[in-house]
């Protein structure tokens, strides 16, 4: 059997690819029957596909060790050519819309397809193509400066995810010192990201003039691939967060006060759950893989087959290393069906959900990937999403293996953070919209306008005298915002699906796994609400949903002493 370090890399002969490419456009174009159409296809996918296999090879082993000369150089060949393979990917959408045989074409793919290359086709033109470079130079230099974090704390030299544990340390005074010294390394670059965002909120809007919006949440919903819904949806579902999950969540941060015993919660209190300490996994990175091996024989067959495929494959890359870059990923090895999960553990809960989050990602690719169409490998994000949050409670049963005797703090801490992450998260959806309505604002502007909506969802937030973050300035350390614009409602909207499938999963946990499995079959075959749909979920954005979920939520909550924990 084939290991992941054995998947070949071969640098790709672009000049050589795109004629290949042209020859079988060409051949699709001229087709004389919807067979000799879809041969085509076929032969064009096949070769999109192995594009993408080495891309991701190579993103995958540059990120696994950052001193490996040769991928890093692969990785910049490959940040060099992906503007040309996507105008090759457009070219094929361009010819696939208009096709004679589209009908019968959309009888066998479904319109998915066609809606993902109508939304790619409005999101380019060659006439903004240096403006597309420039966007993509101002959010790599976000990243950069972003990884160039080297913090001074107690005596120590640290990177702002290593700083991470420390804000869930027992001592106040540590985790204050600790959350004071991150934001203390985005105060000090202030105006730098400042600069940075203020560019990238003007080309942005250069970009979707251009090419024929009003603005950029318009091109922004389009390049998200938004299907089926629109900022007012959004606008609907964010009232529902404010009316029934902020005053949840202020009533949740005033009992976390009491069970820690603090007079207020301050920024550095929110991480820490329980005065005895947050729940910690009792083992070794090894011993965490062999329970999460028991753990998914035991939830289904299919997760069974899904982790040994994985473990046979060395398809894991889980442990924090030298050289290794920062966070958490799951991607698919097209060419090897083979889904990849990278993760950098800690010792804290996080180690446990990257085997349920990100495995939830992993065994829906797992589970789709003889799809046939490449653009239903994943879905969008605010789909995917829903994936690999339900997999972290459809988990829940096995949790004692990893966390013995934290196990219900690890509970109740789950829930509740998936409860205070929706207002924030909403906050930074809405804040986007207000920024791209406005683009003229000055970064002072936009930081009134982010105060504002701390106020209006977080009210509990207290920075205790941090001047960088009273001035409205938490928000720089969000990379979507720099990176991927209006990337985040996703999560939230994702999270109210999530809270669904834990419910039914405590009401029927065979129908539930049921329509998971369902869920994970189809990929990205369908737009968000068709997904939701086919799962027997209720949309987020129907009246009604968010305070029907969230109320067994808040029941489950208050069921539990949680100053007993
Ligand atoms: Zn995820």
């Amino acid at each position: 059997m084939q290991t992941f370090e054995n998947y070949t890399y071969e640098r790709p002969d672009m000049p050589a690819e795109k004629e290949k490419f042209n020859a079988l456009l060409n051949k699709f174009k001229e087709a004389s029957s919807y067979k000799e159409a879809t041969e085509a296809i076929e032969a064009i996918n096949k070769r999109r596909n192995t594009l993408a296999t080495m891309f991701n090879l190579v993103y995958i082993r540059a990120s696994i060790d950052t001193n490996d000369a040769y991928y890093q150089k692969e990785r910049d060949f490959f940040d060099e050519v992906s503007p040309e393979i996507s105008e090759m990917a457009t070219a094929f959408y361009k010819e696939l819309v208009s096709s004679p045989y589209r009908e019968e074409l959309e009888d066998q793919w479904g319109s998915q397809l066609f809606q993902i290359a109508d939304y790619q086709i409005k999101s380019f033109s060659p006439e903004v193509m240096n403006l597309l470079q420039e966007e993509n130079k101002l959010s790599s230099s976000y990243s950069k400066l972003v990884a160039s974090a080297e913090v001074e704390f107690q005596g120590g030299t640290y990177t702002l995810a290593q700083l991470g544990p420390f804000a869930e340390h027992k001592d106040r005074a540590v985790r204050k010192e600790a959350m004071n010294a991150s934001a203390g390394f985005f105060s000090e670059h202030a105006d730098k990201f400042d600069e940075i965002y203020d560019k990238l909120v003007k080309v942005r809007h250069e970009i979707a003039v251009k090419l024929g919006y009003k603005n950029f949440v318009e091109l922004g919903y389009v390049r998200m691939q938004r299907i089926d819904y629109n900022a007012e949806m959004v606008d609907v579902f964010r009232k529902q967060v404010r009316d029934v999950i902020v005053p949840l969540a202020s009533k949740l941060y005033k009992k976390q006060a009491e069970r820690i015993g603090v007079d207020k919660l301050k920024f550095y209190d929110v991480n820490f759950d329980f005065k005895t300490g947050n729940a910690t996994p009792k083992g070794s990175p090894e011993w965490i893989i062999e329970n999460g091996k028991q753990m998914y024989k035991e939830l289904s067959d299919e997760t069974n087959e899904f982790f040994q495929f994985m473990l046979d494959r060395n398809l894991m890359d889980l442990e924090a290393k030298k050289g290794k870059e920062a966070g958490g990923y799951c991607t698919l090895i097209e060419d090897y069906q083979a889904p990849f999960i990278f993760a950098n553990f800690n010792g804290t809960s996080g180690d446990i959900d990257v085997l349920t989050h990100e495995a939830g990602h992993a065994f829906q690719a797992y589970s789709s990937r003889n799809i046939g169409v490449p653009e239903y490998l994943f879905p969008t994000y605010e789909s995917a999403e829903i994936h690999s949050m339900s997999m972290e409670f459809f988990t829940w049963p096995w949790m004692e293996l990893f966390f013995k005797e934290d196990t219900e703090k690890y509970k109740y801490a789950h829930l509740a953070s998936g409860l205070h992450f929706i207002p924030y998260g909403v906050a930074v959806d809405e804040f986007q919209h207000l920024v791209y309505e406005n683009p003229e604002w000055t970064p002072d502007e936009r930081k009134q306008a982010w105060k504002k909506l701390e106020e209006t969802y977080l009210p509990h937030i207290d920075y205790d005298g941090n001047a960088y973050l009273e001035a409205g300035s938490y928000w720089q350390r969000q990379g979507h915002i720099y990176d991927v614009p209006f990337y985040y409602i996703d999560y939230t909207l994702a999270q109210i699906c999530a809270f669904q499938f834990w419910k039914k999963s405590r009401e029927d946990q065979e129908q539930a796994w049921e329509d998971y499995l369902h869920l994970c079959k189809l990929g990205g075959s369908k737009s968000f609400l068709g997904l939701v749909e086919a799962a027997n979920l209720r949309s987020p954005f129907e009246q009604g949903t968010v305070e029907d979920t969230v109320a067994v939520i808040e029941e489950w909550l208050e069921s539990v002493d949680d100053k007993a924990l």
